[in-house]
């Protein structure tokens, strides 16, 4: 008797129902081994229980008819095309099934004989009729155990690819499912399933493929949803425990003394949200345990401060500290802001970015390396393999959405880790945290600086476009100053979009003549660039058309409009992020999302939800329900592979369930040694060891 896993190395081409040509059909499904189709779950079912009489029918939604064959027909149509039909007859009512290209079909059925047929009808010349049907032949004494199965009311419908049938796929699955069912090893020890309530594998893969009825489909699918998020959240759990035990960061407690020094330097009074997430950041740097943790808070809540501190609370130690923004816009802005603060200390700071003079660049680095420099300020030019600290103690990653898990392995030397602190560039729904950052403790920012000013929304349609433009340089004249943000096309691109070049024309010559306009986008020279934004911080010019270059973290406080065009093109954290540009001084802020009359009306509403919401976590939700995950929270970003069943906007539930009880397991038996674990262990390893970086220890 071969082993479980030889026997599931079974190639499917051994099995009787693959045909030589649908190999390479199943092989493009990433089907080639018993195991694989076992596991490859439907991705749908067809439900046949809704059976109706012939004259009941609705036209195109799925129905089930039973009747009498009252009449066979087959005809050659041209070279190798064929058509069968059946005439069935339910109590007088007649309905036409056809079958294209299927000629042996006409085989298959005998006149009188009682059948089954599912599918969506059309009415045509007064008939009823379905194509391709699914057939079950009643009462049929030559009815094999295929037909047997077929008579359930689920039916499976699975991924297929060009030329294979989800009629064969349905004929191989139902020749490996049972047959090889019982084959694969249970992961979960007794005391789980029976904890969880979790259907033991072979019946759950049974069930999932050939459900018996709804009821126990939903048990099997709840299962493997369950499986594979608690496998998840084990090889999370595994990561946050190999961080901790595999790296050693240095102790850097903020004592009284320090933490004196640092607030009278801040420029503002720390809120409450500030001073508890500053507790928890200093609570962890106190300890040789590097620091992994998430600032959340929505845009505008003072992150920034957080930061701060945590930097020179590490510089207050003689240690180097690093503080990395996604583009050089932000991180020669963060430079700013702590210019004003360091005026009047020694801390010795300095910028690396991409746009530096090789000469500069070059003595930067050798400062870095000598610890000349105690604080510095970048992009992902920090990351690079020639540069190098002295003795770099901690790192702020700021608006983390565009860094992931090997950016902050980048840093470490040997055994030795800085601390880590992530900070967000959006509020994130909590299932997301839970996943995508889950080897990530989190602190939540829920209030907002005081004085900070509300922003009024609105969505603006082509009627409204004057009066919004006559609004807006009524500001402008106020001396208030706007910002408008057009989608990022290429000239070249043949998108209906405005770019950014046409946009700066036609404001400058046109609704904006009177003023003074500037335009910033990404195919500039770093130097154009920072020209031009200074130039804005300065007031000089007073409206800056620009690309999602500003999307995150931008700072201009007297800028009070944002000015949307083609705003269905992004999404909703995004539109909330370009909103966070405004309304951060004294003036309240307004932000104007411009919609032409062709939008459709799906998009107009997620528009109007969005003016209406001015939470960030509610929207952040919001978005995730419309757009699930999406490219922002994009499981490549994190290098996570893809989950095959679970489904984060569905699956809540079953997520904090899994959650709790991957961290009770783990607690119990961390880095899953004992025997019982092994094979959940296994799994772990396999599906996320690489991902992850989980070294196989113990
Ligand atoms: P974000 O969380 O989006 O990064 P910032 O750190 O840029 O937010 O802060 C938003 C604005 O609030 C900035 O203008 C900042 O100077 C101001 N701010 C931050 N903390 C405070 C505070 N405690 N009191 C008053 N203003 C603050
Ligand atoms: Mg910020």
């Amino acid at each position: 008797m071969p082993d479980a896993i030889e026997q599931l190395a079974t190639p499917i081409a051994n099995m009787a129902s693959v045909r030589p040509r649908q190999q390479k059909q199943l092989a493009r499904l990433g089907l080639r081994t018993v195991c694989d189709l076992l596991f490859n779950f439907p991705r749908d079912y067809e439900d046949l229980s809704d059976l109706r009489p012939v004259g009941e029918l609705e036209a195109e939604v799925l129905q089930t008819v039973r009747g009498t064959v009252e009449e066979i027909d087959s005809r050659s149509t041209g070279f190798g095309k064929s058509r069968v039909g059946v005439l069935l007859n339910d109590h007088g009512s007649l309905l036409r099934a056809t079958w294209f290209n299927q000629p042996f079909m006409r085989d298959k059925f005998k006149m009188g004989q009682r059948v089954q047929f599912s599918g969506k009808p059309k009415m045509r010349g007064g008939r009823w009729e379905m194509t391709h049907p699914h057939v079950v032949w009643l009462g049929d004494e030559q009815a094999g155990p295929d037909e047997q199965a077929s008579t359930r009311e689920l039916q499976p419908v699975y991924p297929l690819t060009d030329g294979l049938s989800q009629y064969h796929m349905r004929r191989i699955a139902g020749e490996v499912v049972p047959n090889f069912v019982d084959v694969p090893e249970e992961v979960f020890p007794d005391d789980l399933l029976s904890e969880y309530g979790l259907m033991p594998i072979a019946e759950a893969l049974s069930e999932i493929h050939m459900p018996s009825d709804a009821e126990a489909l939903e048990h099997a699918r709840r299962r493997f949803i369950f499986q594979e998020l608690f496998v998840l959240q084990l090889a999370l759990a595994a990561r946050r425990h190999q961080q901790r035990v595999n790296f050693r960061a240095p102790e850097l407690p903020a004592t009284a003394q320090i933490d004196a020094r640092i607030t009278r330097l801040l420029p503002f009074e720390l809120t409450p949200g500030q001073r508890r997430a500053i507790d928890e950041v200093a609570a962890d740097m106190a300890t040789t345990t590097p620091m992994n943790r998430l600032l959340q808070g929505d845009v505008g809540s003072g992150k920034t401060l957080v930061a701060v501190y945590a930097l020179l609370a590490c510089v207050a130690h003689g240690q180097q500290a690093a503080l990395m923004a996604p583009t050089e816009i932000l991180a020669r802005q963060h430079a700013h802001t702590l210019e004003r603060v360091l005026k009047q200390s020694r801390v010795r700071y300095k910028l690396l970015v991409g746009g530096l003079k090789p000469t500069e660049r070059e003595s930067v680095l050798a400062d870095m390396a000598a610890g000349e420099i105690d604080l510095v300020i970048g992009t992902h030019a920090l990351l690079e393999e020639n540069v190098q600290f002295k003795n770099l103690g901690f790192v702020v990653i700021d608006e983390q959405h565009k860094f992931g898990v090997e950016q902050r392995a980048a840093l470490r030397r040997g055994d030795q880790s800085p601390h880590y602190l992530v900070m967000t560039a959006t509020p994130i729904p909590r299932t997301v945290s839970m996943t995508q950052f889950g080897d990530l403790d989190v602190s939540t920012l829920r209030d907002m600086p005081p004085g900070r000013q509300p922003v009024t929304s609105y969505v603006v349609g082509p009627g409204e476009r004057e009066r919004w433009w006559n609004f807006a340089r009524n500001k402008l004249r106020e001396d208030r100053q706007a910002f408008v943000v057009t989608p990022l096309v290429e000239e070249s691109e043949n998108v209906d979009a405005t770019s950014v070049d046409q946009a700066f024309e036609q404001l400058a010559s046109g609704e904006l003549a009177d003023f003074r306009v500037d335009i910033l986008h990404g195919r500039m020279t770093a130097a154009e660039k920072d020209d031009a934004m200074e130039r804005f911080r300065r007031g000089e010019t007073q409206v800056l058309v620009a690309t999602t270059v500003i999307e995150v973290g931008v700072d201009v406080p007297n800028a009070s409009l944002m000015i949307i065009a083609s705003p269905e093109r992004f999404g909703i954290a995004q539109l909330h992020q370009l909103r966070g540009r405004v309304g951060r001084g004294e003036h309240p802020g307004y932000c104007a999302v411009l919609v032409d009359e062709e939008l459709a009306d799906v998009g107009r509403e997620r528009l109007q939800k969005f003016v209406a919401t001015s939470n960030g976590f509610d929207l952040a939700e919001l978005d995730f329900e419309l757009r699930g995950p999406g490219d922002l929270f994009g499981t490549q970003q994190h290098g996570l592979p893809p989950f095959r069943i679970a489904d984060l906007v569905r699956d809540a539930v079953v997520l904090e369930e899994a959650r709790d009880a991957a961290m009770q397991l783990f607690t119990r038996d961390p880095g899953l040694a004992q025997p019982v674990h092994a094979k959940l262990r296994t799994q772990m390893l396999r599906r996320y060891g690489a991902a992850l970086e989980l070294a196989d220890v113990g």
